[in-house]
């Protein structure tokens, strides 16, 4: 039977199972709601503090100026709105945004406890809730990958963006081949032990790691960032392409 996006027939993956389409918010919200708590204790712990570094990269490469417009997506507890409005300064605007209350909220505490007011708006980046050309950077780092329908996103992300404004996404991506293996051992033999200690939940770290094999590699996810319309797509791989930014324009 042939399907289109949103039907109810349409299946996709959560990690390694194949579900309805209609199921993944969902299922990804129950991953969020449980580990919010402790997500950012867990993020230092899995990536040995890596996961810093990787964000600072993505925001030197975002040529942000003092009193720009930056949109984070899938924001959570706030890193990079944090980074961006440091770099804003008083008369930029960030906005952080994410899907799920829980972890919206944490980054909203978060920000205001180091003295930072930052929007904070809960909504699905499938459906940005935004005028066409706002900003003037975009960025989503490890959440597109938890997107029921990337192609839709990207297209939010692009018609949301001014033009000549700069897309960037950070995600876990296809590691060099020969350290696959030592990888592959450390994020599903390891990773859910250390989340089961310190969240309860094995099961969501066994998500984290399935839904990295099924994310697409660096050229796939580039392609795709070039069919939803904008240009200048390049990557830039980190720590052995387990996580790659990819930055891209929007038309002028
Ligand atoms: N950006 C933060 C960071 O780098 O630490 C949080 C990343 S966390 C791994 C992934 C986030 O994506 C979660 O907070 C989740 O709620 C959010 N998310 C998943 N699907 C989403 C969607 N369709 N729209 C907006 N946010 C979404």
């Amino acid at each position: 039977m042939s399907s289109r996006p949103g039907d109810a027939h349409s299946r996709t993956h959560f990690g390694f199972q194949r579900i309805a389409e209609t199921e993944k918010a969902k299922k990804v919200a129950d991953v969020f709601d449980s580990v919010a708590d402790r997500y950012d204790l867990m993020n230092d712990i899995m990536s040995g503090g890596l996961h810093r570094l990787w964000k600072f990269f993505t925001v030197a490469q975002s040529g942000i100026k003092p009193g720009d417009k930056i949109l984070d997506i899938a924001g959570g507890t706030g890193d990079l709105a944090l980074a961006f409005a440091k770099k804003a300064g008083a008369d930029g605007t960030v906005i952080l945004t994410d899907i799920n209350h829980a972890m919206l909220t944490r980054g909203r505490d978060r920000l205001l406890d180091k003295g930072f007011l930052i929007p904070a708006g809960q909504c699905d980046a499938e459906a940005l809730p935004f005028k066409d050309n706002v900003f003037d950077c975009v960025s989503v780092s490890f959440g597109l990958r938890n997107m029921t329908r990337k192609e839709k996103a990207l297209a939010e992300m692009r018609r949301v963006l001014k033009p000549g404004g700069c897309l960037l996404i950070l995600e876990f991506s296809q590691i060099w081949k020969p350290l696959a293996p030592f990888y592959d051992l450390y994020s599903f033999k390891v990773i859910p032990r250390i989340g089961q200690l310190i969240t309860g939940d094995a099961e969501s770290y066994l998500y984290l790691a399935e839904s990295i094999r099924m994310h697409p590699d660096q050229e796939t996810l580039k392609k795709l960032i070039e069919s939803a319309g904008l240009e200048k797509v390049e990557y830039f791989n980190l720590t052995f392409g387990a996580v790659a930014l990819h930055r891209a324009q929007k038309p002028e």
